[in-house]
C-alpha cells in the first residue's frame, strides 16, 4: 500500500500541444493518502480514464510526475507499479473456469497453491460467486462476468491501489446498488487505497470519503460528500452533485449588496474579491414558499416521491425549490425565500463568500 502524489501533471495526445484546449489533464496536483477510498467524479470527456491510465502506468504523462510514497514511478511499466485496475468492460479468460481467473493474478506472480486457493475462497465468499467457482466464464451473465473482473482486480494482496474505472457500466440497473454497497464493504474489509471512477455522483457518493471532481482537465473540487453538497467551490460542483443540482441565479453585486431580480438577498458571508460575472448559488432543498419573499409564478410541479420538486419563475428567471408537503398549483402566485446561511456568491464560477470561523 502507499500514499500516491500526482505532481504537476499535465498530458496531451497530441505530438505538439500548445493551447490550454490540447491537454487532455490541465495540471493536476493531488494527494492520496494510504488506505483512502477515493472517487473521481466528472463527466464524460474531462478526463478520469486518461488520469487512471497514468496512474497505473498504460500511459505516460506528458509533464510532471506520479510517486507512491515518495517514490517516483513515472517511469515505471505497470507491472512494477503493483496497482490492480478493473476496467469499464470484464476483462476475462472466457475458457477460463471462475476459480482459475480469480487465480490467474496470484499464479502469475507464483504465489504458493496453498495461498491462491485461500484468497481465491475468500474474494469468492465476498462477492457472493462461490457457487460458480467450477463454472466456466464463457456462461456467466455479463453481470457475473464483471464481478469476477472485480474479483480479479482484488485478489492480490500486495497491491498498492486498486482502481476501478467505471466499473458498473455494465450491470443491470436492479444488481447496481447491491454491487456498489458491496465496493464499499470490501474497502473496509480490504484496505487498500481505492480510486472509484464515474460519471454517477451516487456512485461516487456512496463509495468514497474522499470525492475529487473533476471538469476539462482540472478540479474543481476536493472534499467529503457533506462538503461538496453543502459548499461547492464552483457552480459545475453546484449543478452536478444533487438532484436536482444547485440554483444558479444571475445576480449582482455592488459594496457587498447582492441583488437578484433587482431584490437584495442576504448571503451566507462576508462578500471576497470583485468584479466578474456574479451568480447566486442556492439549493433546492434550501429554497421555501412560504407568505413573504421573492413574488414568483408557479411554472412546474413534480412529484418525486417523499416531496415535490416546485419550479418558479422569478421575473424571467426560473428557480427551482423541494417541497415536502402539499405542493402549490401550476400558476399559483407565490413567495420564495432563501435559507441565508445556504446562499453562496460565486464569481466567474468561484466561490466568493467567506463565514467567520
Ligand atoms: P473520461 O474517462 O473522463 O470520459 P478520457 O480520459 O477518456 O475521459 O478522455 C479525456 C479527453 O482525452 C477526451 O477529450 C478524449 O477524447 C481524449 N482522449 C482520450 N483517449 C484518447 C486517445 N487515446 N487519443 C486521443 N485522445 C484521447
Ligand atoms: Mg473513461
Amino acid at each position: 500500500m502507499a500514499k500516491i502524489t500526482l505532481s504537476n501533471l499535465r498530458h496531451s495526445y497530441l505530438p505538439k500541444p500548445g493551447k490550454p484546449a490540447d491537454y487532455a489533464l490541465k495540471k493536476i496536483d493531488l494527494d492520496w493518502q494510504d488506505g483512502g477510498a477515493y472517487a473521481l467524479l466528472g463527466p464524460s470527456g474531462c478526463g478520469k480514464s486518461t488520469l487512471l491510465n497514468i496512474i497505473s502506468g498504460l500511459l505516460t504523462p506528458s509533464e510532471g510526475r506520479i510517486l507512491f510514497d515518495d517514490r517516483d514511478v513515472t517511469g515505471l511499466p505497470p507491472d512494477q507499479r503493483n496497482i490492480a485496475q478493473v476496467f469499464q468492460f470484464p476483462v476475462i479468460y472466457d475458457t477460463m473456469t471462475v476459480y482459475d481467473n480469480l487465480a490467474f493474478p496470484l499464479r502469475n506472480r507464483g504465489v504458493a497453491e496453498a495461498h491462491v486457493d485461500t484468497r481465491v475462497r475468500e474474494i469468492a465468499e465476498m462477492l457472493e460467486v462461490t457457487e460458480m467457482l467450477k463454472t466456466r466464464a464463457s456462461h456467466l451473465s455479463p453481470d457475473n462476468k464483471q464481478k469476477i473482473s472485480m474479483g480479479r482486480g482484488l485478489v492480490r494482496d500486495d497491491v498498492n491501489v486498486v482502481m476501478f474505472d467505471e466499473p458498473l457500466t455494465v450491470i443491470d440497473p436492479h444488481l447496481k446498488w447491491k454491487l456498489r454497497s458491496k465496493l464499499k464493504e470490501l474497502h473496509q474489509q480490504v484496505r487498500a487505497t481505492m480510486i472509484y471512477v464515474t460519471h454517477d455522483q451516487t456512485e461516487a457518493l456512496t463509495f468514497a470519503d474522499q470525492v475529487v471532481v473533476m471538469q476539462d482537465g482540472e478540479i474543481v473540487q476536493i472534499g467529503t460528500p457533506v462538503e461538496l453538497f453543502e459548499r461547492p467551490q464552483h457552480t459545475f460542483v453546484g449543478h452536478f452533485i444533487g438532484s436536482p443540482g444547485m440554483n444558479v441565479l444571475d445576480a449582482s453585486e455592488d459594496g457587498g449588496t447582492v441583488r437578484f431580480e433587482g431584490q437584495p438577498i442576504a448571503i451566507e458571508g462576508k462578500v471576497t474579491g470583485q468584479g466578474g460575472a456574479t451568480q447566486i448559488g442556492i439549493r433546492p432543498e434550501f429554497v421555501s414558499l412560504g407568505d413573504a419573499g421573492l413574488e414568483a409564478r408557479v411554472r412546474k410541479v413534480s412529484d418525486v416521491g417523499r416531496h415535490s420538486v416546485v419550479e418558479a419563475m422569478v421575473g424571467d428567471t426560473s428557480v427551482k425549490a423541494i417541497i415536502e408537503g402539499a405542493a402549490p398549483e401550476q400558476g399559483a402566485a407565490v413567495h420564495l425565500a432563501f435559507r441565508a446561511d445556504q446562499t453562496r456568491l460565486y464569481r466567474d464560477g468561484w466561490l466568493a463568500t467567506e463565514i467567520a470561523s
